[in-house]
């Protein structure tokens, strides 16, 4: 089949590998019809994300058709249309148990190698290194879904793949990000970070009772969109963040920040920033993290910092003394995405949101490395890539 691989940082492309079969029988393969480039998949194309290896299949945001099941599957069958979440669960083991799938402590047959990273092993991704399972990702013809029975969510009506595609990632992260903020009625919720998964978080931030949304970018595109979604906008690269949080909030900060940029955040010349670009350039360090530290020194009192962006090692010069001394509260993660598809799809199914606003390059499969670029680079007014193989 053909599937885009990984063969080092900024090195994607597209090979021809063998199709994938049932390996257990709790497998299902499902043919792709709809993948999508996440901003997660940029940090492993740039280098970030340890343990990859050259070859590997990536994609974790994918749907499609079931075409095999393996004997012990039950509740799938051929010709089923799935979305598959990007989190591989087993479904029965504690954690799972819990509604923490991405926790799950049975997925990952590499866990020890997490486990010496992180001190426990997450669940198995699908295309997100070794040390998350070495499972090959979705932006390929076929897709092998382990635990098919707990995973992949059916779809049984006639919504359309792009309308369900981002049930499988960005929405059920974006509602996590959001869910995990604690909102109270009438609550300033401060989202750094207008992609993908911000765009998702400002609007699952209304559906969960803010009384205001502010979203923090420079991109114009993404801060556009943000606006269409009854935010207040920042541009980051005109305005002091800081500066401006407490000018729109009487000098209180926002209750709810969401730090929706992870690892790779820029920023512009501060003296952290530039040592962040530093250390990580010659291999020192492993994270950018200027919006954590802006959003612990912004967020109010007693307030909650939630950070669905994606974190890889130890980070510098976290401002522990301020977060410990405001009473500030973190909440983060990969998300459980099983515990929020069901909600979610029915918020779809009952026109609440259509997800697919999002979307503004549709391509081939084929096309899919050069994507990696337009995406990363923000050219073309490229928000979101869906890929059809
Ligand atoms: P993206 O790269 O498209 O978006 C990141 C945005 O952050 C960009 O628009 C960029 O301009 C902006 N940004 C950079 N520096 C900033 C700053 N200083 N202040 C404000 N904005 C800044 O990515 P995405 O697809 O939206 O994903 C966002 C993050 O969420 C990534 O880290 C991704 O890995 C993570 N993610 C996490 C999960 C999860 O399960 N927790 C799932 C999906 C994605
Ligand atoms: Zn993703």
């Amino acid at each position: 089949m053909r599937a885009i691989c990984w063969h080092g940082p900024r090195d994607v492309r597209l090979d021809r590998v063998p199709d994938p079969t049932i390996l257990d029988p709790g497998d299902a393969i499902v043919r792709v019809t709809a993948t999508a480039i996440c901003g997660s998949d940029l940090h492993v194309f740039d280098g970030f994300m340890p343990t990859m290896k050259t070859g590997d299949v990536l994609g974790h945001e994918a749907m499609g058709e079931v075409v095999e099941v393996g004997k012990a599957v039950t509740r799938l069958k051929k010709g089923d249309r799935v979305v598959v979440p990007f989190v591989i669960a087993c479904g029965s083991c504690f954690f799972c148990k819990r509604g923490e799938h991405s926790g799950c402590n049975v997925s990952n047959p590499n866990a020890r190698m997490a486990r010496e990273i992180m001190g426990h092993s997450p669940s198995g991704l699908f295309g997100y290194s070794h040390m998350m399972g070495g499972f090959w990702g979705g932006q390929a013809e076929y897709l092998r879904v382990p635990f098919a029975d707990v995973g992949p969510l059916k779809i049984e009506s006639e919504l359309t793949d792009e309308q369900v595609l981002f049930l499988s990632d960005i929405f059920p992260t974006g509602y996590f990000a959001a869910d995990l903020c604690g909102i109270e009625p009438g609550d300033t919720v401060a989202v750094w970070g207008c992609g993908p998964v911000g765009q998702m978080t400002i609007r699952s931030a209304w559906m969960l009772g803010a009384g205001r949304v502010v979203a923090i970018d420079r991109v114009p595109e993404r801060l556009r969109m943000a606006e269409a979604g009854r935010t207040e906008i920042i541009n980051f690269e005109e305005t002091p963040v800081y500066d401006q949080l407490m000018d729109l909030t009487r000098g209180r900060g926002p209750d709810r920040c969401v730090d929706a940029v992870g690892c790779e955040a820029h920023g512009l010349g501060s003296a952290d920033a530039v040592i962040d670009k530093v250390k990580t350039a010659v291999l020192m360090g492993s994270d950018r993290a200027h919006v954590l530290r802006e959003a612990i020194m912004c967020c109010r009192k007693f307030g909650t910092v939630s950070i669905p962006g994606v974190y890889v090692g130890a980070v510098d010069k976290l401002p522990m003394g301020p977060a410990m001394n405001k009473g500030l509260t973190f909440r983060m993660g990969q998300t459980p995405v099983q515990r929020y598809q069901q909600l979610l799809l029915a918020k779809i199914e009952a026109g609440e949101i259509d997800p697919s606003f999002v979307i503004t390059h549709r391509l081939p499969l084929d096309q899919g490395p050069a994507a990696y670029r337009t995406f990363r680079d923000k050219q073309d007014g490229c928000i979101k890539v869906v890929l059809r193989p």
